[in-house]
């Protein structure tokens, strides 16, 4: 490898960015950038929306919608009649195509995959828990919940490289095209958590069209297909599920999203989008687990979004809270990991809730701990991987949208700090070895 500093500039170099740690570490700072969840002030506009729209509507005594059915009973188990159409518009598909459910997108996950598990799908010839086992395929780096959920359910994970244009499709493809037991593959196709990157349509229509087992699913997770952060540029990807209809696999694809970052996180509504079939298959086992979802929730959501129109004009409006923490963050790495460019990466997303950075291998553990150790908590090293491994230790998630800009840039400034100190350890261990 070539280095850009000899020995002892090396070591110099570490002194100096320990004694800027050690001056973190007495300041006795407690800050947090591991998750990917809005600010309070976020929370604040939205609850305004709310509030102005429920008293404008008499919400409470009015309850009555579309299906002219009091949405305070039960009733409607795939959901109310306006935001099927609502969420169809904006996936482009068919309100047919659309169930709403509760407040978490990742319980609609969890609950397909023990649909599967204990009953298969109407594609399978047995239940997927009957099979000597259930593969899943992770691209990775992921999204960590993910690969916890279908570990914890007792899939195989099976790791496939994340690119820029998506999961490497060469692989994809031998794998499900040779082994049945793969029954689904995780996707986050727009601004992927954590890369933030964009599925190609090559690569979409790909994953629609290839060749795997009848009752193979894709776990569609488009849950950032609004959240746009540059300015007048909104990126798309292709309609795998219309792609999969034409290509002769109609119920391959389960889409799931929700307005968790578009209104509240944990209080907001969730979806799933699948063919029609799929549907009618989910309401008829669902009918056994409830009545029906909270339609107070989904009716209060269709009074403050009646187009599709409304949900990208609000979504224009609280990228200006993201917008300047993910311009902050680019331009921190930018500037204080110039002289370090060689041993490292980050990606530069155009929507979504992180950004990855990518530091020298066997770094990444090393960095993490530094970050606790002097108050500031980071994603776990390791956990954006199948079973928290990250085979090069060299991932790191940021995820920037929580605190202020103030505590934003105190926290990078630590992280930046802690970077460097790994990887001039890093360094300096490996000529003391060359020079043994
Ligand atoms: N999917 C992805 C890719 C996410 O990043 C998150 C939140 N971090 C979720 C799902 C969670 O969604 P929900 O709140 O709807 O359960």
């Amino acid at each position: 490898m070539i280095l850009k500093w000899d020995f002892m500039n090396l070591k110099a170099e570490l002194e100096k960015e320990l004694k800027v740690y050690n001056e973190f570490k007495n300041k006795n700072i407690k800050l947090d950038i591991s998750r990917g969840k809005p600010a309070s002030e976020q929370i604040d506009f939205v609850s305004d929306i709310f509030q102005k729209a429920e008293t404008e509507n008499n919400f409470y005594m009015q309850r009555k919608g579309q299906d002219k059915l009091d949405v305070g009973n039960y009733g409607l188990l795939a959901g109310i009649s306006e935001l099927r159409h609502l969420f169809a518009d904006l996936l482009d598909l068919e309100d047919d195509n659309l169930f709403i459910g509760g407040n978490s997108s990742l319980n609609l996950m969890y609950d397909l995959l023990v649909l599967n598990i204990m009953f298969g799908n109407q594609d399978s010839e047995m239940p997927w828990g009957k099979l000597e086992s259930m593969k899943m395929l992770c691209p990775s780096p992921g999204y960590d919940r993910h690969f916890m959920m279908a570990e914890h359910l007792g899939f195989d994970l099976i790791s496939v490289p994340m690119r820029e244009d998506g999961p490497d499709m060469d692989i994809v493809e031998s794998l499900v095209a040779n082994f049945p037991n793969i029954k689904g593959i995780w996707c986050t196709p727009l601004y992927s958590n954590p890369d933030g990157f964009v599925y190609s349509d090559k690569t979409v229509e790909r994953l629609a069209k290839m060749e795997a087992a009848k009752d193979f699913r894709i776990f569609w997770d488009n849950a950032y297909f609004t959240h746009h952060l540059v300015e007048g540029k909104v990126n798309r990807i292709a309609n795998i599920i219309k792609l999969s209809e034409q290509y002769g696999n109609p119920n391959r694809v389960y889409q799931f999203s929700s307005t968790s970052k578009i209104t509240f996180p944990g209080g907001g509504v969730s979806l799933i989008a699948s063919s029609k079939d799929n549907i009618d298959y989910i309401l008829s086992h669902f009918k056994y687990k409830t009545i029906s979802y909270d339609k107070m929730n989904m009716y209060r959501h269709a009074l403050v979004f009646k187009t599709k129109e409304d949900v990208e004009s609000h979504m224009e409006k609280l990228a200006k809270f993201n917008r300047p923490k993910f311009d902050l963050t680019l331009s921190i790495l930018e500037k204080e990991l110039k002289d370090y460019e060689k041993y490292l990466f980050y990606t530069k997303p155009e929507g979504g809730y992180f950004v990855s950075l990518y530091t020298m291998s066997n770094c990444a553990k090393k960095t993490y701990n530094l970050c606790k150790d002097a108050g500031l908590i980071m994603t776990t090293a390791g956990d954006t991987f199948p079973y928290g491994i990250d085979p090069n230790d060299s991932h790191l998630r940021i995820a920037p949208t929580f605190p202020d800009l103030k505590e934003l840039e105190n926290a990078l400034k630590l992280f930046v700090t802690c970077v460097k100190i790994a990887i001039l350890e890093e360094l300096i261990n490996k000529q003391d070895n060359f020079i043994e």
